[in-house]
C-alpha cells in the first residue's frame, strides 16, 4: 500500500495561512495601514485601484525598516512587536501575529520601498507568491511604501471570489474608518483610482468624526455630545450623536484599546439610553471608546474576528447606559422653544470652534440621571430659568428685538394682563407669574415664549414628571408608602410567584408592601402614597404581568418598565381641568425633568407654533 500523506509544500501551505488573514482587499488595507501606525506614522496615506483588485499602495513617514528587516518582515512569525514571552499577551490583545505581510506575499505581487531615519540608502525588495524576485538599495525618504499587486494572482479561485468593486471599495473604507476614528493626530488620504476620497488632516477626536462623516460641512457639528467614564479598571469616553440625527445607516462605532470592535450587548445599552426618543427604523450615531486593562478582556485572536468579551459587562452595561441617558438629558433642548432672556438663560450648546474637553467627573454609581424637585432636595438648577422666564414675562420686561413685527401686535394685551396680575397679586400670593397660562380643552397647558405660543400635553407631561420620579425612588429606594387600613388580597397564578419574587425588592422601594396569605394569595398591605387604592391591586397586576413579558432581566431596564407603568396608570389624564397653579407646579417640575421633551414612550410633550407660522396663517 502506498503512502498517501505528503507534506505540503511551503508555498500551498502559506497560501492556505494567507487565506485566514487576507479574505478580500480591505484586510490588506488593514494590515498594511496598522503597520504604519505601528511604525509610528504621523501621515499615512492609502491608493488604491479598481477596488483593490489591481493595487493597494500604503505610503508612510514611520520608522522604516533596515536591509535585514525589510527581508525578514515577510517570513511568517517574523514580528518585531514581541521580544519575550511576557509580550506573548500583548502579542495577542493587539493581534500582532507576525503573519500579515508574510500572507500577504503568499498571495500577491509585493514591492516595498522603506528607509531608517540614519541610513543614506533605503531597501528595495520584490516579491510575489512567497519568491524574492529583487532585492536591492535605492535612494528613498524616512519610512515604508508598500505596493500590494494583482491581489490573489495565484488563487484563481479566490480572485473569482471577489465582489463587484465598489463592494470591495466600501469594505476597504470601513476598514479604512475603524483606524482613522483613533488616530485623530495621524493625517491620512484615501484615493480611489484618480480620486481622493477623502483628506483627513490631523485633528482632535471630534473633529476627526466631523470630518470622516462630513458633518462639519452639514454644518451639523453641534450633533455630537461627549461621553466620559472614568473608574478604577477602565474608561469609556467618545461622542453620542443628538437623537434628531439618527438615521437608517447609522455610524455606530466601538472600540477596545484603541481596536474597532462589535459588541451587540453594549450596544443595547446605548440604543436603550435613547429611551424611545428616535423614530422606528432610525438608529443612533456614536462613536464609543473603551480602554481596560488587558486582563479583563477575552480577545478572540483572530485578526479578522471583533468580537470581544468583557470580564463583568453587566455593571459596565449599566454604566454606559446610565452616561448616555445622562448625556441624552443633559443636552436635551425643546426645539424651538427660544425665550426671552436669552441672556439670563444658559442652554448649553457645543461650539464647533473650541476643542471639547470630555466633562472630567468620575463615574458615581448612586448618580441618578433622573432627580425631579418633588421627591428630593433642589439642589441643582434646572436646566431652564423658567421662574425668570415668568418674571420677565408678568413684568412685561420684553427686551425683543425681533423685527418681525409680531411683538407690537402683542404689547397692547400684554399691557391689559399687567393690570389684570396685579389684581391676582392680591388673590393669589406670590403668583403674579401664573396668569400667562391657559388650558385648552382641558389637555393642553398654553403660553406664551418669544418664539410664539407653546403648547404642553399635560397628560404626557406629568407622565414624564412621574416616571422620573419613581425611577428615582427604585434606584435610591427611596417610594414613600402608605400603610392601607383594609389591606387587599389579590392571587397570583404560580407560573407568577416568580415574577413577583424577583421584583419583590424592587415594589417594596417604591412602596408596596406584600404579604403572602396562602399558596396563591397575597395580601397588599401598603402602597405609594401616590397611589389610589381602587387602582393598587389592577396596576400591580399589570406590572407582574408585563415584567414577566419582558425578555430582559437588567435591573435598569426593569426599573424603567416599572416606573413607566406606574407613571401611565397614574398621571393626570386628559379631560381634567387644572388650576393656574397645578399649571404651573405642572410646568415647573416638567422643566427640572432631564428629558423634557418626550414621554418615557417616546411622545412628543410640547411643540411650539412659531411667530412666523401665526403671520403666514394670518396672511
Ligand atoms: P506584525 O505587525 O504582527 O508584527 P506584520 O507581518 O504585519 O506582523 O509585520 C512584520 C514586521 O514588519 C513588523 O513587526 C514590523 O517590524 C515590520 N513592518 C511592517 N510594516 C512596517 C512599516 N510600514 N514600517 C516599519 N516596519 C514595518
Ligand atoms: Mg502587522
Amino acid at each position: 500500500m502506498s503512502d498517501i500523506i505528503n507534506l505540503l509544500p511551503d508555498s500551498v501551505a502559506n497560501q492556505i495561512a494567507a487565506g485566514e488573514v487576507i479574505q478580500r482587499p480591505a484586510s490588506v488595507v488593514k494590515e498594511l495601514v496598522e503597520n504604519a501606525v505601528d511604525a509610528g506614522a504621523t501621515d499615512i496615506k492609502v491608493v488604491i485601484k479598481d477596488g483593490g483588485n489591481t493595487l493597494i499602495q500604503v505610503i508612510d513617514n514611520g520608522k522604516g525598516m533596515s536591509e535585514t528587516d525589510a527581508r525578514m518582515s515577510f517570513e511568517r512569525h517574523a514580528t518585531s512587536k514581541i521580544k519575550n514571552a511576557n509580550d506573548l499577551f500583548a502579542l495577542h490583545t493587539k493581534g500582532f501575529r507576525g503573519e500579515a505581510l508574510a500572507s500577504i506575499a503568499a498571495v500577491a505581487q509585493v514591492e516595498m520601498r522603506t528607509k531608517l531615519a540614519d541610513e543614506d540608502l533605503g531597501t528595495f525588495i520584490e516579491i510575489a507568491g512567497t519568491r524574492v524576485f529583487r532585492q536591492e538599495s535605492i535612494q528613498h525618504e524616512t519610512g515604508t511604501n508598500i505596493s500590494v499587486k494583482n491581489l490573489f494572482f495565484n488563487v484563481p479561485a479566490r480572485r473569482r471570489f471577489l465582489k463587484a468593486q465598489s463592494t470591495e471599495m466600501m469594505h476597504i473604507r470601513n476598514e479604512f474608518y475603524r483606524i482613522v476614528l483613533v488616530h485623530p493626530a495621524i493625517s491620512f488620504s484615501l484615493i480611489d483610482n484618480t480620486t481622493t476620497l477623502l483628506q483627513l488632516p490631523e485633528t482632535t477626536l471630534k473633529g476627526r468624526i466631523e470630518h470622516v462623516f462630513g458633518l462639519a460641512r452639514k454644518k451639523m457639528e453641534q450633533q455630537l455630545l461627549p461621553i466620559h467614564i472614568e473608574t478604577d479598571f477602565m474608561s469609556i469616553s467618545g461622542f453620542v450623536a443628538r437623537p434628531e440625527y439618527a438615521q437608517k445607516n447609522a455610524n455606530q462605532y466601538f472600540f477596545v484599546n484603541d481596536r474597532y470592535m462589535r459588541h451587540p450587548y453594549f450596544h443595547k445599552a446605548v440604543l436603550n439610553a435613547y429611551d424611545k426618543l428616535l423614530k422606528q427604523g432610525d438608529n443612533p450615531n456614536y462613536f464609543i471608546y473603551f480602554s481596560i486593562h488587558p486582563d479583563l478582556i477575552d480577545v478572540n485572536i483572530h485578526p479578522s474576528k471583533t468580537e470581544i468579551k468583557f470580564e463583568n459587562e453587566q455593571p459596565i452595561w449599566s454604566m454606559l447606559h446610565a452616561t448616555v441617558k445622562e448625556v441624552l438629558g443633559k443636552f436635551q433642548i425643546a426645539p424651538s422653544i427660544d425665550f426671552n432672556t436669552e441672556d439670563k438663560l444658559e442652554i448649553p450648546t457645543l461650539d464647533a470652534s473650541v476643542t471639547i474637553r470630555p466633562p472630567q467627573t468620575n463615574f458615581d454609581p448612586e448618580y441618578n440621571p433622573f432627580k425631579t424637585t418633588s421627591s428630593y432636595p433642589k439642589n441643582k438648577k434646572p436646566a431652564f430659568d423658567w421662574e425668570q422666564l415668568y418674571e420677565d414675562f408678568s413684568k412685561n420686561k420684553i427686551k425683543d428685538t425681533d423685527e418681525s413685527g409680531f411683538d407690537s401686535i402683542e404689547i397692547e394685551p400684554k399691557i391689559e394682563e399687567e393690570q389684570e396680575s396685579e389684581q391676582m397679586k392680591l388673590a393669589v400670593d406670590e403668583s403674579n407669574d401664573i396668569d400667562e397660562l391657559f388650558q385648552l380643552k382641558k389637555k393642553y397647558i398654553c403660553t406664551n415664549v418669544k418664539s410664539g405660543l407653546l403648547l404642553i400635553d399635560q397628560f404626557r407631561s406629568h407622565f414624564r414628571i412621574l416616571y422620573e420620579r419613581y425611577f428615582y425612588q427604585l434606584q435610591h429606594k427611596k417610594g414613600i408608602s402608605q400603610t392601607l387600613l383594609f389591606p387587599e388580597i389579590f392571587e397570583l397564578t404560580p407560573n407568577l410567584h416568580s415574577v413577583l419574587t424577583s421584583i419583590s425588592d424592587d415594589l417594596h422601594d417604591v412602596g408596596f408592601r406584600i404579604e403572602s396569605v396562602d399558596k396563591n394569595e397575597f395580601s397588599l398591605v401598603g402602597i405609594p402614597s401616590e397611589i389610589d387604592v381602587s387602582n393598587a391591586v389592577p396596576l400591580l397586576n399589570d406590572l407582574i404581568f408585563q415584567i414577566n413579558e419582558m425578555e430582559s432581566t437588567v435591573k435598569e431596564i426593569v426599573h424603567e418598565k416599572i416606573a413607566t407603568l406606574m407613571a401611565k396608570q397614574t398621571a393626570i389624564h386628559h379631560g381634567q381641568t387644572l388650576t393656574r397653579q397645578e399649571m404651573k407646579n405642572l410646568i415647573d417640575e416638567l422643566f427640572s425633568c432631564k428629558n423634557h421633551s418626550y414621554t418615557p414612550d417616546g411622545k412628543l410633550i410640547m411643540i411650539v407654533v412659531e411667530n412666523n407660522e401665526l403671520e403666514r396663517r394670518f396672511g
